[in-house]
């Protein structure tokens, strides 16, 4: 017999889970909402987007300060790092936004259950805590349980050097000369990071290129302001071995020299957590990249059981599996809901930015759709100058005919904050004109995109 029931119970309490839980409450649904940690918010929140932007934020203000300040005539003693201080106030960071979560949970009337959450078969949900374990029925179950760092073949973590993001975030001294396998967003944000804060840093990559999900053009761009600042990359390189040795890391790529470092991120993508899930019981069977396969109404095989966010389909963001979150549990309680692929933007937060949302170039002449493109650089925008920040440009691809604008690509300042306009466009089926005729304050940042958009039809007033 449960002791416990709700109308849902999600498992995972990540910005898929602890959203769900959110939207179901505001419905009228009770709700359980079971976490393994002892804070709610997930990778996202507690070891990934939070803790990283912190430090990014810190640390490119250590570099503003130690490199930027004097052009702006401003003089200021050596500046000194007092890396234990940034370290603390990340983990501030993280802990205001994680109680924030937990306050949000009470005000909905989510019931947190703290532990392991297993599906036990039709209907409910076993929860495992220390020794103890419970069962708790659910009309409803919605599995979120997120991903964990990929571990790549022949590289012996040690937790400490040799490591995942996971321990990156939480070094407590600048490495001398890190090594990042990856030149994914995590090998680009972190490798940033221990850059700015003094690391000689080396990427290693595998492809030819940097940032393989989005617009080759604007990863290019973003390639060489990266590199200017320091950031060594080597493409076309396959990491196969990676170790510590003595005080020293060595790490081996195919047909290159082994290289000597002090640190090593591991860096080459993330996979689907579900150990534990009790799947094989409930009939469900993970697909060829270890997900669980959903319908278009997120439901997996088993009547009443449901997946979201990292564990399913689709790129591994968070604000992805919100939504996806959102329009499950709207689909549960009213039969409709909806996320737009097609509108979701992703952000790598070096600087300069890099985002982009809707369809790259590559992908528009894989799928044969005819195309116009306008691009305006940040060095004819006022307002860029005033930043000294004038790297990167605005692209925007419309479709030839239609002119709807089909995707939007940008590097450069403020990037992430500037392509949520895009996506505004791209959600309400907008055209180039549209965003040209659109009235853009001056001077802005966003004035590019304006700009981008008369480029289209070659009529950019800057260039
Ligand atoms: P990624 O998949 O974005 O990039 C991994 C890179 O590693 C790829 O370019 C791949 O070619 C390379 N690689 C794989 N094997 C290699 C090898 N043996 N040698 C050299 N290179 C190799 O992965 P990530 O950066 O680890 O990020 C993981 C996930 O988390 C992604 O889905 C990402 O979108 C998400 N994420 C997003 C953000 C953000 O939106 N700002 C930040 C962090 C993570």
């Amino acid at each position: 017999m449960a002791e416990r029931s709700h109308d849902l119970v999600v498992i995972g309490g990540g910005p898929g889970g602890y959203v769900a839980a959110i939207r179901a409450a505001q419905l009228g649904l009770s709700v359980g909402l079971v976490e393994k940690q002892k804070t709610l918010g997930g990778t996202c929140l507690n070891i990934g987007c939070i803790p990283s932007k912190a430090l990014l934020e810190s640390s490119q203000r250590y570099a503003a300060a130690r490199d930027e300040l004097a052009a702006h005539g401003i003089k200021t003693g050596r500046v000194r790092l007092d890396l234990a201080v940034m370290q603390r106030r990340k983990d501030e960071v993280v802990g205001r936004i994680t109680q924030g979560v937990a306050a949000l949970m009470w005000k909905w009337k989510v019931k947190i259950y703290t532990g392991e959450g297993r599906l036990a078969g039709a209907g409910r949900v076993a929860l495992r805590r220390e020794n103890e374990e419970e069962e708790i029925a659910a009309t409803n179950i919605i599995l979120a349980t997120g991903s964990v760092p990929a571990a790549l073949h022949g590289v012996d973590l040690d937790g400490d050097r040799v490591c995942t993001s996971t321990e990156a975030l939480a070094w407590r001294t600048v490495p001398s000369h890190l090594v990042v396998i990856g030149a994914g967003a995590i090998g680009l944000e972190l490798g940033s990071v221990w850059r700015r804060l003094g690391a000689e840093v080396t990427v290693l990559e595998y492809l030819d290129r940097i940032l393989p999900e989005m617009d080759a053009e604007v990863a290019a761009e973003a390639r060489k302001i990266l590199a200017a600042q320091g950031l060594a990359f080597r493409l076309g390189q396959r990491v196969t071995a990676a170790r510590a040795a003595g005080g020293q890391c060595v790490v081996e790529a195919e047909g290159e020299k082994p290289l000597e470092c002090s640190h090593v991120l591991v860096a080459v993508g993330r996979k689907p957590f579900t150990a534990g899930l009790g799947l094989e019981t409930a009939g469900i069977e993970l697909d060829e990249h270890g997900r669980i396969p959903i319908n278009e109404r997120f439901q997996t095989s088993p009547a009443g059981v449901f997946a979201i966010g990292d564990v399913v389909r689709g790129p591994m963001l968070a604000h992805k599996a919100s939504e996806e979150g959102v329009a499950c549990v709207e689909m549960i309680a009213t039969g409709h809901g909806r996320v737009n692929y097609d509108a979701i933007p992703s952000i790598v937060y070096t600087w300069p930015e890099v985002a982009g949302v809707g369809r790259t170039e590559e992908q528009l002449r894989a799928a044969g759709v005819s195309f116009r493109k306008g691009s305006f650089p940040f060095l004819a925008n006022g307002r860029a100058h005033a930043l000294g920040s004038v790297e990167g440009r605005v692209k925007v691809l419309a479709h030839a005919e239609t002119d709807r604008v089909l995707g939007v690509h940008i590097v450069g300042p403020h990037a992430g904050e500037l392509i949520a306009e895009a996506a505004t466009a791209i959600e309400f089926g907008a055209s180039s004109e549209d965003i040209a005729r659109t009235c853009h304050a001056h001077p802005t940042l966003a004035e590019a995109l304006k700009e981008a958009a008369l480029a289209v039809d070659r009529r950019a007033v800057h260039v």
